[in-house]
């Protein structure tokens, strides 16, 4: 397996060389380049919590240090709303201007990144769940997870929402896992977590921890002036065409109150979940604040850039641990 994965980066290496020394980043173009970096969890190996996330949610601390380097060494990092103020006062942006984000509010951004950022005086925004923070609540696919842990495997399969799905492998093994919530979102938001309230009832699992951050850790990162805070819903509830006007108001505008009244700024920015969004839902969104992100991957320019689907290029360890894959990463 290890010699597999080496030979597969030997293959690899030309082209991440020729990505990582010719890419975009490093290119001079006329018109102002926007790199927006998608950022979820940042734990290290010897956390627990490591081993209860899927790989592609997590950086490691010192990779994300690396990636920070970087990040200064090729461009001017800004808070995305500093980028949006500027643009459309018509001042001259940057080159190549590039923001870090961090979506959820997860604890872990409090305690590994935040030192990080200050230590490296990175600016970076972060988009909160309003409704979730400092509650022990979870996002369903993490709830999938926690309950696989908990139950046994034969018990599980027979669930009506797995069962029905043809989901049937060990969801402790973290690719069954995720191949499992890619044929869940397949179904609402509403089906998924009414029938997990079930089974977390019927199978007696254990209530988890809190994984994601108080008020308090949210607004010392606000106040600090480094972080910027943005909106990504009150519930997560992925704002797809069946969601109804009154949830769409309480994910959309609510959240931004709820933010705002705790943290005593305005909240301009928002994040959707999963990246969907109907087109009732864009225009609310559009009415409601200045810029959103999506989950499409891609580098911005001031021509091409629209600003309530801003382009992210994600990240997580195993294709960014080195600077060269970093680097082509970000070509
Ligand atoms: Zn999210």
């Amino acid at each position: 397996m290890h010699l597999q994965s080496a030979a597969k980066d030997l293959i690899r290496l030309p082209l991440l060389l020729y990505r990582a020394n010719f890419g975009r980043h490093v290119k001079n173009t006329d018109d102002a380049q926007l790199w927006v970096l998608m950022y979820h969890r940042i734990l290290p190996k010897n956390d627990s919590r490591h081993a209860s996330e899927e790989p592609g949610m997590i950086v490691e601390p010192d990779t994300f240090r690396m990636h920070l380097e970087w990040v200064n060494r090729l461009f001017t990092p800004l808070k995305l709303g500093e980028w949006i103020q500027m643009k459309k006062n018509g001042d001259p942006l940057p080159e190549k201007a590039c923001v870090i984000t961090f979506d959820d509010g997860w604890r872990d951004n409090y305690e590994y990144a935040f030192p990080i950022l200050k230590e490296t005086n990175t600016p970076a925004t972060l988009f909160a769940v309003s409704d979730m923070l400092e509650t022990n609540r979870m996002f369903w696919p993490n709830r999938l997870a926690h309950i696989a842990n908990h139950v046994e495997q034969e018990q599980l399969a027979r669930e009506p929402l797995l069962a029905e799905q043809g989901i049937t492998g060990n969801l402790r093994d973290k690719e069954t896992l995720a191949q499992a919530i890619a044929i869940l979102k397949s179904l609402s938001d509403e089906v998924i977590i009414e029938a997990l309230n079930q089974m977390e009832v019927r199978l007696a699992v254990p209530e988890p921890d809190a994984s994601l951050m108080t008020w308090a850790e949210l607004k010392e990162m606000s106040d600090s002036g480094l972080v910027e805070i943005g909106s990504h819903t009150q519930n997560h509830m992925r704002l797809k065409e069946n969601l109804n006007a009154e949830t769409l108001t309480k994910e959309i505008i609510e959240s931004r109150q709820q933010l705002e009244s705790h943290l005593g700024k305005p909240v301009e920015l928002f994040c959707y979940p999963n990246g969907d969004v109907s087109p009732l839902a864009l225009t609310t969104v559009q009415k409601c604040y200045q810029a959103a992100v999506t989950t499409q991957m891609g580098i911005n320019t001031s021509a091409n850039l629209s600003s309530h689907q801003i382009k992210r290029i994600p990240l997580h360890n195993d294709i960014s641990n080195n600077a060269l894959k970093f680097r082509a990463r970000l070509a």
